[in-house]
């Protein structure tokens, strides 16, 4: 197949919400950023270039002031708390988890509010109270905590259960983390796409794209550009920033449950 037949289920999809008079959302997760490197540079031009604000989740206890004097450059970009260390607590053999039933509860907020204050003492504005659990998972019973150690927001990955905080989930990954560990099949992933957006035309979520700018190999950031210019040539793609969809989010979060 070439390039272009590729993405042409996706550019028929854009077409379908332009012929309907809406917006197709996407929005753009990126993790593990710690410091400036010239894996975050290229993030960091690509995004600006095509106008899309991505949301960087930071993994606290490894950062410090070179990654903000890094984005006092780039004002498109809003960051995010990426557990505290991203350190595993799970035994061997199991799931990595930092923020899993493997430890008391308290020492694990404790540690979130630690990572909490980190990042927003460090990038004050730019950061947002939203939680990114390492390796997307976190223990269901410490979810309904959140709030009460400031956080207004989690992202996860896959389909969003009620919390008492907002959800905003990714749900498109760009890696092959299990086989190749480069990017995805580009067909593949623009069906997940489609299939995502889909969802959405029928009052799912947006398109939520996670990348990891670390790993990435040349074929993960030809597709973020084959992406975005796909999505600039089309009237009905909208990138949103976090912010809009943690406050859309809030209106439907549900106190009290997970
Ligand atoms: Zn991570």
């Amino acid at each position: 197949m070439t390039s272009d037949q590729i993405w042409q289920p996706l550019v028929e999809e854009l077409a379908r919400w332009q012929r309907a008079d809406r917006k197709a959302e996407f929005w753009l997760r990126d993790d593990d950023a710690v410091d400036p490197t010239p894996a975050l540079d290229r993030l960091l031009d690509l995004t600006r270039e095509f106008a899309v604000a991505p949301t960087l989740a930071v993994i606290p206890a490894l950062t410090d002031e070179k990654l903000v004097v890094r984005l006092d450059e780039a004002p498109h970009v809003t960051v995010a708390i990426h557990g505290w260390a991203h350190r595993n607590h799970a035994p061997e053999g199991q799931k990595k988890q930092e923020l899993g039933a493997h430890r008391p509860r308290e020492a694990v907020l404790d540690d979130l509010a630690r990572g909490l204050s980190r990042v927003s003492g460090l990038h004050g504005a730019r950061a947002v109270p939203m939680l990114v659990p390492p390796w997307n998972r976190i223990d269901p019973g410490l979810v309904a905590e959140l709030g009460s150690i400031g956080f207004a927001a989690m992202s996860v990955f896959g389909p969003p259960k009620p919390a008492s905080v907002a959800v905003v989930n990714s749900n498109v990954d760009i890696m092959d983390w299990h086989g190749t560990r480069g990017c995805r099949d580009h067909g593949l992933l623009v069906q997940a796409i489609v299939a995502q957006l889909q969802h959405a035309f029928d009052g799912g979520e947006p398109v939520g794209l996670l990348t990891h700018h670390l790993v990435h190999d040349e074929s993960a950031w030809l597709f973020l550009e084959r992406l975005f210019t796909v999505a600039a040539q089309s009237e009905a793609c909208a990138w949103l920033p976090i912010r809009a969809l943690i406050g859309r989010s809030a209106g439907t979060a549900n106190p009290g449950k997970m």
